[in-house]
């Protein structure tokens, strides 16, 4: 599966915004948007003006990057988010958070969701008792996601899950620790997704 392989850190210097895509290092006084945040690139501390479709673009962009997508994969949620029933921007938000690659993320199994990405494919985690190797699986409510017993000897999985703490669990999800796995609770709301995402404008930027 293609993947972005440069450096991520321009990623949060670009879209001037603290990403935590790298896990540790987001918290040290290594992160690179500390270190230097302002845009990566020869012009980057110039003073730029976006048009409106500048601004749109960069808020796709954003959350495209957050949650580690490519360009394809980030349109087919949103055309699946338009095609569900409600607020699309919402919709959006809601299908990018379902994803088992976001969920092991959110539940602390790995510190990033690239990281998580590569657990899934990888074969450490079962959903409902079935190995689940596609990090876009959505997940249901009522859905138990469990590390495989093998992988719970893995210093990389228990670190991550000692590591959650620093950012918590969130309220729709419940994570058992010590028998290493969490169910889905409920869908989360809008409210409970806190990053500072705008997504109508991405609306706006697909509706052209
Ligand atoms: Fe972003 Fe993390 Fe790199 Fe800091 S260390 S710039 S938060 S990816």
């Amino acid at each position: 599966m293609a993947r972005h392989t440069g450096s991520v850190c321009r990623l949060c210097r670009r879209e001037n915004l603290k990403m935590f895509l790298k896990g540790d290092r987001c918290y040290s006084d290594k992160c690179g948007f500390d270190r230097r945040g302002y845009p990566p690139g020869q012009h980057g501390q110039r003073r730029r003006k976006f048009s409106d479709y500048g601004i749109q673009l960069r808020e796709k962009q954003k959350v495209k990057r957050m949650y580690g997508l490519l360009e394809g994969q980030f349109h087919g949620s949103f055309s699946r988010a338009e095609r569900a029933r409600g607020i699309t921007g919402t919709n959006l938000l809601i299908f990018l958070e379902r994803r088992l690659d976001n969920v092991a993320y959110r539940l602390g199994f790995a510190n990033s969701r690239a990281q998580a990405r590569q657990f899934v494919r990888h074969n450490h985690f079962t959903v409902n008792g079935t190995k689940m190797n596609i990090p876009s699986y959505l997940a249901k409510v009522g859905d138990l996601i469990e590390v495989r017993e093998k992988s719970q000897k893995l210093a990389v999985i228990s670190d991550a899950m000692d590591a959650v703490v620093r950012r918590g669990i969130p309220a729709w999800l419940e994570l058992s620790k010590q028998h290493f796995k969490g169910t889905v609770k409920a869908y989360p709301t809008r409210e409970e997704l806190t990053m500072p995402i705008q997504e109508q404008l991405i609306v706006e930027l697909y509706s052209k």
